[in-house]
């Protein structure tokens, strides 16, 4: 295993090629952040570019970070790790960084990334030097480094040296047993021969002195603190998420249970021919570009009489090889709800606004990504065709892009879930629910009590759709 340090998006890009395990480092804003969010439970969704931040934070219903000097009450995050220490644990912040969030976007295309500082080193060394060890892999450290505001360089040409990040590679390297390129070894003893002097070196860097002229002393202090934390933050997709979290990526299922599944949806007896020829219908489907991707149209299936419809944004991995909605992990934790909540997975209608999953494919494999909208146009009929043969009373939007495309642009999961929404084209009474994948990503108390939040949604619109509609008058001479 050999270790060594690279600056920048450009050394990202070199560790990623080579396929190493890659570590980023932005010692005084982005790193020490999210190491310090991640201890009270917030997921960090890196950007690079804030102009793509409001797209980001509307589908994952995040909060986004502001300029230090903006936070408000409305706005209490930003690069400050300090502006998270109140944080609600299940929270999620799209963290706006040109240097640590452009290097951990990169970064997000290995199998193996992690974002480290002084407040974690000796905690994400050691279980660097595993993953590293048992997968045979080498180890790239990268100082994210500063962008000077006094030159009109383009990208990368206004990368500085900053010695608050090289001293943070330097800590982590430092603890970890292997050899090192010439680059990692001076490196290593840089920070071993600056122990001492770190608040005087931290204080004094170029990005110190301006943190402290602004007023963020604090904020410099806490970054200097070595070893502190034992978080490992892994760049998993688009978030980061503390290593242990469970994983967001939709566990394989074999053939058995994908041949089962299959079966499952052909047995459709009791649908109204209508619904089998729109089924079939929609299955050849050829509207738009994720026909292109697709295993299987995901139609929807339940109880075509129900009152209750619930609907997700679009099909996943597994629900693409199976042909079904919500069938991995989600699907299983929201079956898990809809029991608790005294439901039958057939006694309701599940589907989703997309029928093909929606996919870019990268180093060979399929991602996730966000339907575009001329998908959801094209996708929508089929949509409308089910819900006029169903007559639904009550739509469930499972999570807060199925809300953004049923009940109105913008949602706002935080503030909005649990309201009734009686003016919507596609049922009398629509309502949002947390998506079974969000309460997978939290932890402990919050996980509790977003799958709790879950099941209570669940039920009200159950009791809801089992109402009676109000009786027509009845007309008298009198
Ligand atoms: S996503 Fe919808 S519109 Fe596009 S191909 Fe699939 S079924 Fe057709």
């Amino acid at each position: 295993m050999l270790c060594d340090i690279a600056w920048g998006i450009a050394g990202v890009e070199m560790a990623v090629d080579r396929g190493d395990v890659v570590v980023i480092v932005d010692t005084l804003s982005f790193s020490s952040a999210v190491v310090t969010a991640l201890m009270q439970g917030v997921t960090m969704i890196p950007c690079a570019e804030r102009e793509h931040a409001d797209a980001i934070a509307e589908r994952e219903d995040a909060h986004i970070s502001v300029p230090r000097a903006n936070t408000d009450e409305q706005n209490p995050f930003s690069l400050s790790p300090l502006s998270y220490l109140d944080a609600t644990p299940g929270t999620h912040v799209v963290l706006v960084s040109p240097n640590g969030g452009a290097c951990a976007e990169k970064a997000s295309r290995v199998e193996h990334a992690y974002v480290g500082c002084l407040l974690n080193a000796q905690a994400v060394a050691e279980h660097i030097a595993t993953v590293a060890a048992e997968n045979d892999k080498d180890i790239t450290v990268i100082a994210a480094g500063e962008n000077s505001a006094h030159h009109n360089l383009p990208g990368e040409a206004r990368l500085l040296f900053a010695i608050e990040d090289y001293l943070a590679c330097g800590a982590i390297l430092g603890a970890i047993m292997a050899d090192y390129t010439a680059e990692a070894a001076v490196c290593t003893n840089a920070f071993m021969n600056s122990q001492e002097h770190l608040d005087h070196l931290l204080k004094n860097c170029i990005r110190g002195r301006q943190l402290i002229e602004d007023g963020y002393e604090a904020d410099v202090n806490h970054c200097l603190q070595v070893n502190h934390y034992s978080c490992i933050p892994q760049i998993r997709g688009n978030v980061i998420v503390a290593h242990d979290a469970p994983e967001e990526i939709e566990q394989p299922v074999d053939d058995t249970s994908i041949q089962e599944t299959v079966e499952e949806v052909d047995d459709m007896d009791k649908w109204p021919a209508e619904l089998i020829a729109l089924r079939d219908e929609a299955l050849e489907c050829m509207r738009c570009d994720l026909a292109e991707t697709r295993t299987h149209v995901v139609f929807g299936e339940g109880n075509p009489r129900t009152k209750l419809m619930l609907i997700g944004e679009g099909p996943g991995d597994q629900e693409d090889k199976t042909g079904r909605p919500f069938v991995g992990r989600a699907g299983k934790l929201l079956d898990e709800a809809l029991a608790t909540a005294g439901i039958q997975r057939d006694d309701v209608w599940i589907g989703n606004v997309l029928k093909c999953r929606a996919c870019v494919i990268e180093d060979g494999r399929a991602k996730n990504r966000p339907p575009r909208a001329d998908e959801v146009k094209s996708c929508r009929p089929w949509l409308e065709s089910q819900i006029k043969i169903i007559q639904p009373s009550v739509i469930l939007c499972i999570g807060a892009p199925a809300a953004n495309l049923i009940i109105h642009r913008n949602f706002k999961m935080t503030k909005e879930r649990g309201q009734w929404f009686i003016d919507s084209p596609f049922a009398p009474n629509v309502m949002a629910a947390l998506h079974p994948a969000y309460i997978l990503r939290q932890h402990g108390e919050a996980y509790e009590s977003s799958l709790q939040s879950l099941v209570d949604d669940l039920k009200v619109a159950w009791e809801r759709s089992t109402e009676e509609p109000p009786a027509k008058p009845q007309l008298t001479l009198f």
